[in-house]
């Protein structure tokens, strides 16, 4: 058997919805795109839900919208996929990494304060693997020093914390449609806020920059005459891949179920090896179970991350590593300077971290076959 690490759920449902709309001779941002805003405004419970082409341009919008400028500060985790952090470098403002808790992945937000400078002005935490982070302590930490939180919800559709649902409780949450996310349209993001003036300023930045409802410039209701009101950016989505997001959104909520299920499958299996730890999800909240990463216990075990990898990927299972902490690579050691130093949790949990594939499409069999082969593993390499 060959398990892939992900697999997108695509049915006749997302297939229709694209020929449909291939077939109305509307296949950029239209009426599609703004019927998956609705939507999705609907299933999160916000009052604004502006789509683009990726999470990257809404984190990047979303910082836009609060006016980051040269050498403000923004506070991010240690622990997160590059888009988090790099978008802030487009303003030549520096990303400030915390260190993350060794339970959860998330920030660690005891270690936030110290970091906060007069130059702060927004934290942008991230919710790994789809568990939200400690948010009343980090929206109160906001609160006292007048920061925004953005939220890096790219893992998190859906998940709650203490009972409301994540995309409704900071200043902004973006969203990922990339094709491994929760949901997909292969590429796309879309960015919720209460805030209608930020809402408005990233509709427009998001299409050149040009006055209210660009996209209509083509239709009757529409008028070719347009301003231009700020140097904007090619970010929006297109009617083809609203498609296939309307698709997935109606399915949104039993592909959760289908992924949490697989968790306890696999948390009531691996739990008595000693070998390994099984995900700790806080008890006020729902994750949205993303990923499912184990950690190893490297002192009971003769072979390291890598090489426990290599196993299973020799036996069929492909795994993948969440992340690579930002600090070490090249751009952001080499050109911001950062090094190990401070991150010991981070060096602690990237040194053990293993992502297991857990996706809708996976058969019972499926699921019983990677529960059999890290139990294999962990039973032959332990010491
Ligand atoms: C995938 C991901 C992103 C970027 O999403 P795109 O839609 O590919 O731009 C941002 N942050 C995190 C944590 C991610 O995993």
């Amino acid at each position: 058997m060959e398990i892939p690490f992900h697999k997108p759920y695509i049915t006749e449902d997302e297939i229709s919805g694209v020929v449909d709309a291939l077939r109305s001779g509307w296949i950029t941002m239209g009426p599609t795109t703004v019927a998956f805003e609705n939507n999705f405004k609907e299933y999160i419970g916000t009052k604004n839900a502006v789509s683009m082409n990726s999470c990257t341009a809404c984190l990047h919008l979303a910082l836009k919208a609060i006016d980051l400028r040269e050498q403000d500060e923004v506070i991010v985790p240690s622990v997160t996929f590059t888009a988090t952090a790099e978008v802030i470098t487009y303003f030549r403002a520096k990303p400030v990494f915390v260190d993350i808790e060794r339970e959860t992945g998330n920030i660690d937000i005891s270690k936030i304060e110290e970091k906060i400078t007069k130059r702060t002005r927004a934290i942008i935490p991230v919710h790994y693997g789809g568990q939200p982070c400690d948010l009343d302590e980090i929206l109160n930490l906001a609160r006292k020093y007048n920061l925004s939180v953005i939220e890096d919800a790219a893992h998190a559709i859906p998940a709650w914390y203490k009972k409301r649902k994540i995309g409704t409780l900071a200043d902004m949450t973006c969203f990922s449609f990339y094709a491994t996310k929760p949901i997909t349209t292969g590429e796309g993001g879309m960015v919720t806020t209460e805030n209608d003036k930020w809402a408005d300023r990233i509709k427009m930045l998001r299409l050149h920059g040009i006055s209210r409802d660009a996209w209509k410039r083509y239709t009757k209701e529409g008028s070719w005459y347009y301003e231009v009101i700020e140097a904007g950016y090619k970010y929006n989505l297109t009617d083809l891949q609203a498609a296939i997001g309307l698709a997935q959104l109606k399915k949104v909520d039993w592909m959760w179920q289908k992924r949490k299920a697989i968790s306890i499958q696999y948390t009531e299996a691996l739990k008595p090896f000693e070998e390994l730890t099984t995900p700790y999800v806080k008890a006020d909240r729902e994750s949205a179970w993303h990923l499912y990463v184990i950690r190893l216990n490297l002192e009971m075990l003769k072979i390291d991350r890598n090489q426990f990898i290599e196993e299973l990927k020799n036996r069929g299972i492909l795994t993948s590593v969440h992340f690579i902490p930002l600090y070490r690579h090249p751009y952001y050691r080499d050109i911001l300077g950062y090094t190990v130093d401070g991150f010991s949790a981070s060096e602690w949990f990237y040194e053990r971290v293993i992502s297991l594939p857990i996706y809708p499409g996976m058969t019972d069999e499926n699921v019983q076959f990677v529960i059999d082969t890290v139990s294999d593993v962990a039973r032959k390499f332990r010491k």
